[in-house]
Protein backbone atom coordinates (compact mmCIF):
# COMPACT_ATOMS: atom_id res chain seq x y z
CA UNK A 1 0.00 0.00 0.00
CA UNK A 2 1.53 3.46 -0.86
CA UNK A 3 2.55 5.14 1.91
CA UNK A 4 0.18 8.58 2.81
CA UNK A 5 1.08 9.99 5.62
CA UNK A 6 5.12 10.47 7.60
CA UNK A 7 5.63 7.74 10.49
CA UNK A 8 7.09 10.77 12.65
CA UNK A 9 4.92 14.07 11.93
CA UNK A 10 1.54 14.31 10.55
CA UNK A 11 2.32 15.94 7.36
CA UNK A 12 0.55 13.73 4.65
CA UNK A 13 0.13 13.12 0.84
CA UNK A 14 -2.03 16.37 0.59
CA UNK A 15 1.23 18.16 0.47
CA UNK A 16 2.29 17.14 -3.69
CA UNK A 17 5.87 18.17 -2.19
CA UNK A 18 6.33 15.43 0.19
CA UNK A 19 8.32 12.08 0.22
CA UNK A 20 9.28 9.47 2.60
CA UNK A 21 12.61 7.41 3.24
CA UNK A 22 12.87 3.88 4.35
CA UNK A 23 11.58 4.34 7.56
CA UNK A 24 8.65 6.56 6.07
CA UNK A 25 9.76 9.56 7.70
CA UNK A 26 9.12 12.23 5.32
CA UNK A 27 11.64 15.18 3.82
CA UNK A 28 9.84 18.17 5.64
CA UNK A 29 10.98 16.25 9.10
CA UNK A 30 14.90 15.67 7.76
CA UNK A 31 14.69 19.79 6.36
CA UNK A 32 13.31 20.64 10.36
CA UNK A 33 16.41 18.44 11.46
CA UNK A 34 19.09 19.73 9.13
CA UNK A 35 17.91 23.33 10.24
CA UNK A 36 17.69 22.87 13.38
CA UNK A 37 21.28 21.38 13.46
CA UNK A 38 22.61 24.65 14.02
CA UNK A 39 20.03 26.49 15.94
CA UNK A 40 17.93 24.26 17.79
CA UNK A 41 20.08 21.72 18.47
CA UNK A 42 22.71 23.25 20.22
CA UNK A 43 23.66 23.47 23.78
CA UNK A 44 22.17 25.82 26.01
CA UNK A 45 25.24 27.39 26.72
CA UNK A 46 25.89 28.66 22.93
CA UNK A 47 22.07 29.57 23.18
CA UNK A 48 22.20 32.05 25.68
CA UNK A 49 25.33 33.14 24.29
CA UNK A 50 24.35 33.81 21.29
CA UNK A 51 21.05 35.46 22.85
CA UNK A 52 23.03 37.52 24.70
CA UNK A 53 25.37 38.85 22.04
CA UNK A 54 22.25 39.45 20.11
CA UNK A 55 20.91 41.68 22.74
CA UNK A 56 24.21 43.27 23.10
CA UNK A 57 23.89 44.15 18.84
CA UNK A 58 20.62 45.41 19.25
CA UNK A 59 21.24 47.91 22.08
CA UNK A 60 24.62 48.93 20.38
CA UNK A 61 23.31 49.97 17.17
CA UNK A 62 20.55 51.65 18.76
CA UNK A 63 22.97 54.25 21.01
CA UNK A 64 21.36 57.56 21.84
CA UNK A 65 18.11 56.79 19.42
CA UNK A 66 14.40 57.11 21.22
CA UNK A 67 13.50 53.46 20.44
CA UNK A 68 16.62 50.40 19.61
CA UNK A 69 13.97 48.05 17.68
CA UNK A 70 10.87 47.85 16.52
CA UNK A 71 8.43 45.10 17.07
CA UNK A 72 5.40 44.05 15.22
CA UNK A 73 2.65 43.01 17.76
CA UNK A 74 -0.39 40.93 16.37
CA UNK A 75 -1.10 40.08 19.99
CA UNK A 76 -0.75 36.07 19.07
CA UNK A 77 2.08 34.09 21.27
CA UNK A 78 5.11 34.31 19.39
CA UNK A 79 4.66 38.40 19.27
CA UNK A 80 3.49 38.54 22.60
CA UNK A 81 6.05 36.73 23.73
CA UNK A 82 8.74 38.83 22.50
CA UNK A 83 7.00 41.52 23.91
CA UNK A 84 7.78 39.78 27.21
CA UNK A 85 11.47 39.41 26.22
CA UNK A 86 12.38 42.73 25.31
CA UNK A 87 10.91 44.29 28.10
CA UNK A 88 13.03 41.67 30.28
CA UNK A 89 16.17 42.22 28.42
CA UNK A 90 15.77 45.88 29.26
CA UNK A 91 15.24 46.83 25.24
CA UNK A 92 13.62 50.20 23.95
CA UNK A 93 11.23 48.92 21.19
CA UNK A 94 8.21 50.83 19.30
CA UNK A 95 5.53 48.53 19.13
CA UNK A 96 3.84 48.72 15.84
CA UNK A 97 0.66 47.00 15.81
CA UNK A 98 -1.39 46.73 12.49
CA UNK A 99 -5.49 47.31 11.93
CA UNK A 100 -6.20 45.62 8.62
CA UNK A 101 -9.80 45.50 9.45
CA UNK A 102 -9.60 42.10 11.06
CA UNK A 103 -8.73 42.22 14.40
CA UNK A 104 -10.88 39.85 16.50
CA UNK A 105 -12.15 41.98 19.92
CA UNK A 106 -9.80 39.51 22.08
CA UNK A 107 -6.34 40.43 20.09
CA UNK A 108 -7.64 44.54 20.75
CA UNK A 109 -7.70 43.76 24.29
CA UNK A 110 -4.57 41.35 24.50
CA UNK A 111 -2.57 44.17 22.80
CA UNK A 112 -3.74 47.03 25.06
CA UNK A 113 -2.97 44.97 28.23
CA UNK A 114 0.39 43.72 26.80
CA UNK A 115 1.46 47.42 26.09
CA UNK A 116 0.47 48.73 29.09
CA UNK A 117 1.56 46.61 31.46
CA UNK A 118 5.15 46.72 29.65
CA UNK A 119 5.08 50.34 29.34
CA UNK A 120 5.89 50.83 25.68
CA UNK A 121 4.89 52.95 22.84
CA UNK A 122 2.73 51.63 20.41
CA UNK A 123 1.76 52.67 16.93
CA UNK A 124 -1.08 51.67 15.22
CA UNK A 125 -0.98 51.98 11.69
CA UNK A 126 -4.43 51.78 10.17
CA UNK A 127 -4.68 50.86 6.53
CA UNK A 128 -7.57 52.90 4.77
CA UNK A 129 -10.32 49.57 4.37
CA UNK A 130 -11.49 50.28 1.05
CA UNK A 131 -7.60 50.16 -0.23
CA UNK A 132 -6.85 47.08 2.11
CA UNK A 133 -10.43 45.39 0.51
CA UNK A 134 -9.66 45.65 -2.78
CA UNK A 135 -6.20 43.98 -2.40
CA UNK A 136 -7.38 41.19 -0.83
CA UNK A 137 -10.92 41.36 -2.93
CA UNK A 138 -7.93 40.99 -6.03
CA UNK A 139 -6.23 37.61 -4.37
CA UNK A 140 -9.79 35.88 -3.96
CA UNK A 141 -10.95 36.61 -7.32
CA UNK A 142 -7.36 35.57 -8.84
CA UNK A 143 -8.15 32.52 -7.31
CA UNK A 144 -4.15 32.06 -6.16
CA UNK A 145 -3.40 29.98 -2.89
CA UNK A 146 -1.70 32.43 -0.45
CA UNK A 147 -4.42 35.34 -0.09
CA UNK A 148 -2.43 36.22 2.86
CA UNK A 149 -0.19 37.58 0.75
CA UNK A 150 -1.40 41.51 1.31
CA UNK A 151 -1.48 41.22 5.14
CA UNK A 152 2.15 40.06 4.54
CA UNK A 153 3.77 42.43 2.22
CA UNK A 154 1.61 45.50 4.38
CA UNK A 155 2.88 44.69 7.37
CA UNK A 156 7.18 44.38 6.20
CA UNK A 157 6.74 47.65 3.92
CA UNK A 158 5.31 49.36 7.27
CA UNK A 159 7.89 48.12 9.65
CA UNK A 160 10.43 48.52 7.30
CA UNK A 161 9.46 52.00 6.56
CA UNK A 162 8.75 53.09 10.25
CA UNK A 163 12.56 51.70 10.85
CA UNK A 164 14.03 54.02 8.30
CA UNK A 165 11.78 56.91 9.47
CA UNK A 166 13.17 56.35 13.03
CA UNK A 167 17.14 55.45 12.48
CA UNK A 168 16.32 52.05 13.54
CA UNK A 169 18.20 49.15 12.43
CA UNK A 170 16.86 46.12 14.10
CA UNK A 171 12.89 44.68 13.45
CA UNK A 172 12.29 42.35 15.86
CA UNK A 173 11.12 38.72 13.93
CA UNK A 174 8.87 36.45 15.83
CA UNK A 175 9.58 33.92 13.55
CA UNK A 176 10.92 30.65 14.74
CA UNK A 177 12.20 27.38 13.95
CA UNK A 178 11.07 25.47 16.95
CA UNK A 179 6.87 26.06 16.44
CA UNK A 180 6.86 27.45 12.96
CA UNK A 181 9.87 25.51 10.68
CA UNK A 182 7.77 22.89 9.44
CA UNK A 183 5.72 23.91 6.24
CA UNK A 184 5.72 22.54 3.14
CA UNK A 185 6.62 24.95 0.31
CA UNK A 186 3.00 24.31 -1.70
CA UNK A 187 0.91 25.50 1.52
CA UNK A 188 1.76 28.83 1.09
CA UNK A 189 3.43 31.33 -1.59
CA UNK A 190 7.25 31.83 -0.27
CA UNK A 191 8.21 35.07 -1.86
CA UNK A 192 6.31 37.44 -0.31
CA UNK A 193 7.59 40.63 -1.05
CA UNK A 194 7.34 39.41 -4.64
CA UNK A 195 5.95 42.98 -5.81
CA UNK A 196 5.40 42.02 -9.64
CA UNK A 197 2.72 39.08 -8.85
CA UNK A 198 1.33 41.63 -6.26
CA UNK A 199 1.05 44.28 -8.91
CA UNK A 200 0.15 41.63 -11.45
CA UNK A 201 -2.78 40.27 -9.65
CA UNK A 202 -4.05 44.16 -8.38
CA UNK A 203 -4.19 45.30 -11.99
CA UNK A 204 -6.31 42.11 -13.19
CA UNK A 205 -8.64 41.62 -10.54
CA UNK A 206 -8.53 45.15 -8.70
CA UNK A 207 -8.77 49.00 -8.63
CA UNK A 208 -5.86 50.31 -9.94
CA UNK A 209 -5.63 53.14 -7.57
CA UNK A 210 -5.50 50.70 -4.95
CA UNK A 211 -1.57 50.10 -6.69
CA UNK A 212 -0.93 53.76 -6.45
CA UNK A 213 -1.35 53.73 -2.42
CA UNK A 214 -1.00 50.75 -1.34
CA UNK A 215 2.47 50.35 1.08
CA UNK A 216 3.78 47.48 -0.99
CA UNK A 217 7.71 46.03 -1.03
CA UNK A 218 9.31 44.87 -3.57
CA UNK A 219 12.40 42.50 -3.46
CA UNK A 220 14.36 45.76 -4.77
CA UNK A 221 13.24 47.82 -2.09
CA UNK A 222 13.95 45.05 1.12
CA UNK A 223 17.51 44.96 -0.79
CA UNK A 224 17.76 48.82 -0.12
CA UNK A 225 16.50 48.45 3.29
CA UNK A 226 19.18 45.90 3.97
CA UNK A 227 22.12 46.59 2.66
CA UNK A 228 21.71 50.29 2.24
CA UNK A 229 19.61 51.12 5.16
CA UNK A 230 21.47 48.00 7.28
CA UNK A 231 17.72 47.27 8.34
CA UNK A 232 18.06 43.73 10.00
CA UNK A 233 14.99 41.15 11.25
CA UNK A 234 16.29 39.52 13.98
CA UNK A 235 14.88 36.07 15.20
CA UNK A 236 15.49 36.26 18.66
CA UNK A 237 13.24 33.28 19.82
CA UNK A 238 15.58 30.97 18.10
CA UNK A 239 17.81 31.42 20.24
CA UNK A 240 15.51 30.54 23.56
CA UNK A 241 14.06 26.91 24.41
CA UNK A 242 11.00 27.90 23.37
CA UNK A 243 7.80 25.44 24.25
CA UNK A 244 4.54 27.25 23.10
CA UNK A 245 2.31 25.75 26.26
CA UNK A 246 4.92 26.98 28.74
CA UNK A 247 4.96 30.23 27.51
CA UNK A 248 1.19 30.38 26.89
CA UNK A 249 1.23 29.93 30.46
CA UNK A 250 3.78 32.77 31.37
CA UNK A 251 1.33 35.00 29.26
CA UNK A 252 -1.73 34.53 30.65
CA UNK A 253 -0.23 35.12 34.35
CA UNK A 254 2.26 37.92 33.34
CA UNK A 255 0.12 39.90 30.81
CA UNK A 256 -3.68 38.43 31.49
CA UNK A 257 -3.31 37.02 28.02
CA UNK A 258 -6.16 34.88 26.74
CA UNK A 259 -5.79 32.45 24.15
CA UNK A 260 -7.49 32.58 20.34
CA UNK A 261 -8.13 28.87 20.25
CA UNK A 262 -5.66 28.14 17.13
CA UNK A 263 -2.05 29.59 15.27
CA UNK A 264 -3.15 33.34 13.92
CA UNK A 265 -6.47 32.86 15.13
CA UNK A 266 -6.20 36.91 16.15
CA UNK A 267 -7.52 37.90 13.08
CA UNK A 268 -11.19 36.61 11.94
CA UNK A 269 -10.02 36.80 8.25
CA UNK A 270 -7.16 34.40 9.07
CA UNK A 271 -8.89 32.35 11.14
CA UNK A 272 -11.52 32.07 8.03
CA UNK A 273 -8.80 31.52 5.67
CA UNK A 274 -7.20 29.05 7.75
CA UNK A 275 -9.40 26.92 8.75
CA UNK A 276 -12.56 27.39 6.23
CA UNK A 277 -10.61 27.91 2.45
CA UNK A 278 -7.55 26.86 2.70
CA UNK A 279 -9.01 22.95 4.26
CA UNK A 280 -12.04 23.61 1.50
CA UNK A 281 -10.75 24.81 -1.35
CA UNK A 282 -7.27 23.93 -1.56
CA UNK A 283 -7.36 20.86 0.72
CA UNK A 284 -4.45 22.09 2.89
CA UNK A 285 -5.06 22.01 6.66
CA UNK A 286 -2.50 24.15 8.20
CA UNK A 287 -2.30 22.56 11.71
CA UNK A 288 -1.03 19.35 10.11
CA UNK A 289 2.18 21.74 9.91
CA UNK A 290 1.35 23.34 13.04
CA UNK A 291 0.86 20.47 15.24
CA UNK A 292 3.75 18.51 13.46
CA UNK A 293 6.39 21.22 14.83
CA UNK A 294 5.05 20.63 18.57
CA UNK A 295 6.29 17.15 17.88
CA UNK A 296 9.27 17.96 16.58
CA UNK A 297 9.77 20.21 19.77
CA UNK A 298 9.20 17.46 22.01
CA UNK A 299 5.60 19.43 23.18
CA UNK A 300 3.19 16.78 22.06
CA UNK A 301 3.34 13.31 21.07
CA UNK A 302 1.60 12.31 17.48
CA UNK A 303 -1.29 10.09 19.11
CA UNK A 304 -2.25 13.33 20.57
CA UNK A 305 -1.54 15.31 16.92
CA UNK A 306 -3.74 12.66 15.56
CA UNK A 307 -6.33 13.41 18.12
CA UNK A 308 -7.02 16.74 17.81
CA UNK A 309 -7.00 16.20 14.05
CA UNK A 310 -10.57 14.50 14.39
CA UNK A 311 -11.74 17.67 14.80
CA UNK A 312 -13.12 20.37 13.08
CA UNK A 313 -10.19 22.93 12.56
CA UNK A 314 -12.65 25.29 14.45
CA UNK A 315 -16.64 25.15 15.66
CA UNK A 316 -18.73 24.57 12.23
CA UNK A 317 -21.29 27.20 13.71
CA UNK A 318 -18.55 29.93 14.03
CA UNK A 319 -17.35 29.20 10.66
CA UNK A 320 -20.94 29.74 9.29
CA UNK A 321 -20.91 33.49 11.48
CA UNK A 322 -17.17 33.81 9.68
CA UNK A 323 -18.60 32.86 6.32
CA UNK A 324 -21.27 35.51 6.76
CA UNK A 325 -19.41 38.02 8.29
CA UNK A 326 -16.37 38.49 5.33
CA UNK A 327 -19.02 37.94 2.79
CA UNK A 328 -20.74 40.97 3.73
CA UNK A 329 -17.78 42.70 4.73
CA UNK A 330 -16.49 42.23 0.81
CA UNK A 331 -19.63 43.04 -0.49
CA UNK A 332 -20.19 39.45 -1.64
CA UNK A 333 -23.39 37.36 -1.73
CA UNK A 334 -22.99 33.48 -0.33
CA UNK A 335 -23.16 32.64 -3.61
CA UNK A 336 -20.97 34.39 -5.34
CA UNK A 337 -18.32 33.73 -2.89
CA UNK A 338 -19.17 29.99 -3.16
CA UNK A 339 -18.88 30.59 -6.71
CA UNK A 340 -14.97 31.66 -6.49
CA UNK A 341 -14.52 29.29 -3.98
CA UNK A 342 -15.20 26.58 -6.66
CA UNK A 343 -12.78 27.94 -9.47
CA UNK A 344 -9.83 25.88 -9.87
CA UNK A 345 -6.86 26.83 -8.68
CA UNK A 346 -4.25 29.54 -10.25
CA UNK A 347 -0.77 29.03 -9.67
CA UNK A 348 1.19 32.48 -8.48
CA UNK A 349 3.75 32.49 -11.15
CA UNK A 350 0.89 32.50 -13.83
CA UNK A 351 0.66 36.62 -12.57
CA UNK A 352 4.89 36.84 -13.12
CA UNK A 353 7.30 36.82 -10.75
CA UNK A 354 9.60 39.40 -9.65
CA UNK A 355 13.48 38.79 -9.57
CA UNK A 356 15.58 38.03 -6.48
CA UNK A 357 18.91 37.19 -8.15
CA UNK A 358 21.73 38.75 -5.82
CA UNK A 359 23.22 39.58 -9.59
CA UNK A 360 20.54 41.44 -10.92
CA UNK A 361 19.92 43.55 -7.28
CA UNK A 362 23.48 44.83 -7.67
CA UNK A 363 22.74 45.24 -11.48
CA UNK A 364 19.33 47.46 -10.46
CA UNK A 365 21.45 49.44 -7.70
CA UNK A 366 23.98 50.33 -9.70
CA UNK A 367 21.71 51.66 -12.18
CA UNK A 368 20.05 53.48 -9.87
CA UNK A 369 23.20 55.01 -8.43
CA UNK A 370 24.03 56.40 -12.02
CA UNK A 371 20.82 58.26 -12.43
CA UNK A 372 21.21 59.76 -9.34
CA UNK A 373 24.54 61.34 -9.79
CA UNK A 374 23.03 62.32 -13.39
CA UNK A 375 20.38 63.91 -11.35
CA UNK A 376 22.85 65.20 -9.32
CA UNK A 377 25.00 66.76 -12.02
CA UNK A 378 22.03 68.22 -14.21
CA UNK A 379 21.29 70.20 -11.53
CA UNK A 380 24.96 71.17 -9.98
CA UNK A 381 24.18 69.65 -6.94
CA UNK A 382 27.85 68.30 -6.84
CA UNK A 383 30.60 68.72 -9.30
CA UNK A 384 30.94 66.17 -12.55
CA UNK A 385 34.97 64.91 -11.03
CA UNK A 386 37.39 66.34 -13.82
ZN1 LIG B 1 7.44 14.07 8.91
Amino acid sequence: MKQTICTKCILDTTSKLISFDQNGVCNFCHKFDEDAKDVLYVSDEIKRERFTKEIQRIKKLGEGKQYDCILGLSGGVDSSYLAIIAKEQGLRPLVVHFDNGWNSELAVKNIENIVSRLGFDLYTYVIDWELFKDAQKSYIKASVLDMEVPTDMLIFAVLFDIAKKYKIKTILSGYNLATEGVLPRDWSYERKFDAVNFRNIIRKHGNPKTLKKFPYLGYYRHHIYKNYYQINLVALLNHLNYKKAEVKKRLMAELDWQDYGGKHYESIWTRFYQGYILPKKFNIDKRKAHLSNLILNGELTREQALEQMKEEPYPAELQMEDKQYVCKKFGFTLPEFDALMALKEVPHAAYGQETDSPKKMKIFERISLIVLFQFFYRFKIIRRPQ
